[in-house]
Order: structure tokens, then sequence, then C-alpha cells
């Protein structure tokens, strides 16, 4: 299973809302219409790299997305319904990748213990197989001094936050929505349910413990 950091996941988060973004009117101010162009430019490297990684394994980006997500969520409860609204994807396309996929021997369907009349997908050994071995941006971030890693880590939360609130983002399970989160977002952080402060790296975007406040 892939281990991946906050911050390189936070990366391939803002990576993932830059077509909602393309759709907004381009900002007046030559700051924020210089940032959304590279934010623009960083998803067109993402997505080439991620077409050259599906093109090396003989599988479509979508199809690699859905085995990452089946990774990073096992023991969790994943069938098509879920895969479309998490990838933002229609079902219809999701099922035909899964399919795919089944028939290739890299996903294996099983009764899922929380809804006896569905099926659960579960990553066979050949499908882990096929995961790529890093992030596309993981060596470039790495570079970055810490203390830009932070502010960066930072802005694309709050970033995703704003696209979530305006709705442009369907499903995220991140601290700054979370119920459980008490702090300042920005240097001191809390998670009621576990009990404990949050180190800026141990902040999540995707956990499955999240519970969706009231307002946001
Ligand atoms: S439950 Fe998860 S999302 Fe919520 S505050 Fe704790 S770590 Fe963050």
């Amino acid at each position: 299973m892939i281990q991946r950091d906050p911050a390189t996941s936070a990366g391939s988060l803002c990576v993932q809302y830059l077509s909602a973004m393309s759709r907004k009117p381009h900002s007046e101010d030559p700051l924020n219409a210089h940032l959304a162009r590279l934010l623009e430019r960083i998803g067109e490297v993402s997505r080439a790299m991620r077409w050259e990684e599906a093109t090396g394994s003989g599988l479509s980006p979508l199809q690699l997305r859905i085995l990452g997500f089946v990774a990073d969520h096992a023991g969790q409860s994943v069938g098509v319904a879920r895969l479309a609204e998490e990838l933002q994807v229609t079902p219809p396309t999701v099922s035909d990748s899964v399919k795919l996929l089944v028939d290739r021997g890299l996903l294996a369907r099983k009764s899922d213990p929380h809804d006896g009349r569905s099926h659960a997908l579960r990553l066979t050994v050949a499908g882990r197989k096929q995961l790529p071995a890093t992030e596309p941006f993981a060596a470039a971030i790495a570079e970055l001094p810490l203390s830009e890693r932070e502010t960066l880590l930072l802005a694309l939360m709050r970033l995703l936050e704003t696209l979530l609130a305006n709705g442009d983002v369907q499903v995220q399970r991140m601290c700054w929505t979370c119920a459980h989160y008490q702090g300042d977002r920005h240097g001191k952080h809390h998670c009621e349910l576990l009990g404990k402060e949050l180190a800026l790296a141990e902040l999540r975007t995707d956990c499955a413990e999240h519970e969706a406040r009231m307002t946001l």
C-alpha cells in the first residue's frame, strides 16, 4: 500500500480540483491570476505523468486511481457508488473500469460486511503490483525546505476547504471540516476524538473517522 505523507496528499488534492478552478473567471489580481495559472500548469504536469504511468501499465488513469483508492481505504466498504462519488466520475464509467479490473484479476469482489446485499472491492496481489511506487510530485516536494512545505500544506488545505464550501468538491474528510477538530488552523491543532495534539504533518485530508461539522 502506498504510504502518502500529508504534504504529498495535499499536492495531489490540489491537482484533483484544478478542473473545478478553471471554470471560475480569471481574477483581476495579478498574483491570484498567476497562482491560478501555476496550479493549472501543475495539474497538466500531473495528468501527463499519470498518463505515462497508465500507458506503461496498460491501464487507464481512472483505473489506476481506482486501484489507489481501494488500496488507501483497505478495510473500508468501497464499492462502485462510493468510488463514483469520491472520484467524481459517473457510476457507469466507474462500473466499466471496475469490471475490467476484476476481469484482469487486479480487484476482487467480496461480500460487504456492512451491507449484505452489496459487494466491496479489495486489491489482489496482482493489483497491488500495479500501484505506482511514488506520487508524481514526491521527489520535487521533498526538495522544498520544511517551512515551505508546511506553508504549502496549510495553503492547500485552505484552498480545498474553499472549493468544498463552494460546492466544487463533493467529498472531503479533512480536519478543517471535522466536528472533532479544535485549533486555530495555523499552529495549534487538536483532535478530540483521538485525544491528542496533531502535528502539522498529522493533519488529515481523508480521515476515516471524520465527522462533518454542521457548518463550514
Ligand atoms: S477525526 Fe480525523 S478529521 Fe477529525 S479532527 Fe480527528 S484526525 Fe482530523
